[in-house]
Formats: C-alpha cells, sequence, structure tokens
C-alpha cells in the first residue's frame, strides 16, 4: 500500500500537468470503485481548472476554480499514468508492482495541458470524491485525522502528550491515523529501527509520569523526519529519472533498513544483531532485537 512519501512523489509528478490546467474530460469508466461515483462527480470536474494539487495524509486534493476539491486516494494498488503526445511516465514507483493492464483504467482526466491522467486500480480499493471545500472540516473522510508528520505542529512533546497513557505497543500507536497521519507499517517499522526504540514498547513511555518529553520522543519525531524526507527525495529523483512506463525503479526496496529484510544483518553500526520479524496487530513488524528497546 503506497504511504505518504510514495504520495508525495506521485503529487509531485502530477503537479506540473495539472496545476493551473483545465479538465477537459472527465471520465469514470465504472459506477464504483471502493465507493460508489457521486451521481454529479463528471459534471463537477469537467471544464474545471485546477488551481492547485496538495497533499493531506494520503490523499491527494486538486483544488477547483469551483470551489470544489477533488479527493483521491490510491487505495491498495492505485496509480497514476500520464500520457502526453510525445511520452508517457509514471510517477511514483512503489514496493508492489505497477498494474500495466489497460482494463484496470477507470479514471481518465484529459488536461488542457496537453496530457491524459489514467488512474489505475486492479483491487479497486482507490477512491476519488468531489467535496466543497468549505465543507472540508466535516468530510468524515478526514476528520479525525492526526497532524502531518512533516508539518510544523508535530514534534515531539506532540507525540508525547498523544501517547501519555497509552498502553498499546508505539508501533500500534504509530499506525493510528488520529496520532499521527499518514504513516503506514513500513515507514512505521524504519522510523522505529532508525531511533533505536522497540516496537514493542508501551506508547506511554514516550513520556514520563510527570508527563516530560523523553528523549526516546525527540529521537523518534527525528527519524520519522529522517525515513520520510529520505523516501520523498528517492521519490523525486526517480521522476527526475523517469522516462518510461514499463521501468521498474523499486528505490523504496533499496532504501529500507530494517523492513522486508528478515534474517539480514542489522545496518546499525556495531550492532551485529539480525533483523526478525513477528505479527503485531496483523502486520508483519520487521525489527533487531539487540539494537531496539
Ligand atoms: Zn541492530
Amino acid at each position: 500500500m503506497p504511504e505518504l512519501p510514495e504520495v508525495e512523489t506521485v503529487r509531485r509528478g502530477l503537479q506540473p500537468v495539472m496545476e493551473g490546467a483545465k479538465i477537459l474530460v472527465a471520465e469514470a469508466r465504472r459506477p464504483d470503485l471502493r465507493f460508489p461515483f457521486q451521481p454529479d462527480f463528471v459534471a463537477r470536474l469537467k471544464g474545471q481548472v485546477v488551481t492547485g494539487l496538495g497533499r493531506r495524509a494520503k490523499y491527494l486534493m486538486a483544488d477547483l476554480a469551483s470551489g470544489d476539491v477533488l479527493l483521491m486516494h490510491l487505495g491498495m494498488s492505485g496509480s497514476f499514468r500520464v500520457i502526453k503526445p510525445d511520452n508517457e511516465a509514471a510517477p511514483g514507483e512503489f514496493h508492489y508492482p505497477r498494474a500495466k493492464d489497460s482494463t484496470h483504467d477507470h479514471v481518465l482526466f484529459r488536461m488542457s495541458s496537453g496530457a491524459d491522467i489514467i488512474f489505475n486500480d486492479p483491487r479497486r480499493f482507490g477512491y476519488m470524491k468531489v467535496i466543497a471545500r468549505s465543507a472540508l472540516d466535516e468530510e468524515p473522510l478526514l476528520r479525525g485525522l492526526g497532524p502531518e508528520p512533516l508539518g510544523n505542529e508535530f514534534d515531539a512533546a506532540m507525540l508525547a502528550r498523544s501517547c501519555a497513557g497509552k498502553t498499546t505497543s508505539l508501533k500500534a500507536a504509530l499506525l493510528d491515523q488520529r496520532v499521527v497521519a499518514g504513516l503506514g507499517n513500513i515507514y512505521v517499522c524504519e522510523a522505529l529501527h532508525r531511533s533505536h526504540l522497540s516496537p514493542r514498547r508501551i506508547a506511554a513511555t514516550l513520556s514520563t509520569k510527570k508527563g516530560e518529553t523523553t528523549d526516546h520522543a525527540k529521537r523518534l519525531v527525528g527519524a520519522i523526519h529522517t525515513v520520510l524526507n529520505d523516501a520523498i527525495k528517492a521519490g523525486g529523483s526517480s521522476l527526475r529519472d523517469h522516462r518510461q512506463t514499463s521501468g521498474e525503479l523499486g528505490y523504496f526496496q533499496h532504501s529500507f533498513k530494517v523492513y522486508d529484510r528478515e534474517g539480514e544483518k542489522c545496518s546499525t553500526p556495531r550492532c551485529g544483531g539480525t533483523v526478525k520479524r513477528f505479527t503485531q496487530n496483523g502486520r508483519s513488524t520487521f525489527w533487531c532485537p539487540k539494537c531496539q528497546k
């Protein structure tokens, strides 16, 4: 499943062909993705200029001149393809292979920039919805989302406060979208490894009994920033290097330190431990028991 850095990479890939361009044609080629398309989905998009393309957690948000916002979520297997008269590119490569079967091309936007933007989603867990910007605060899909992990308000003190009194594991707390928005299994494993904190550690230990923020919390927030920024940087260079749809760069795999590396030597200098895997809240946790405490 794409996580925040992948979605941000897709945003940066789509931005040049969407921002400032008019949606000349909008097509929904089936009645639903994860949810049914709204009856007026196409009508509210057609002829609209995209004034900005932003991101909130794992949602892409295209601002339209009408005052509506097009909310797009990639789900498990969704991806975008940009086709221009002279070339074709797919912004963002993910940990899973990109589907190439055009029978799963479910949505098309023909832009006045000359680009066709196609949304392909074999498993159809992705979704799109048009919402009035003035109603965003009440939107159930967005309501309750915690702070952006790369935003200014997310710091060690805030994370410690959100985790105060939580008896769940640190890993479960970080996956809770109300605590911090947009983190998924991969980058939570990576951030915990980088900060040398055990995924089993009790979340409440990010603050002292008196409510003071611990060094653990500071280390963890620093690690979250680093793993996300590194992945976004890798995504950005993949966009520049990307010249064809068939290219499977797979850069994220190369940058993982623990994720999917069960049995390999821990990459922490002088650790000498081995990466282990166990199932936690129904998902695989990868970690090094020797340097993560
Ligand atoms: Zn280690």
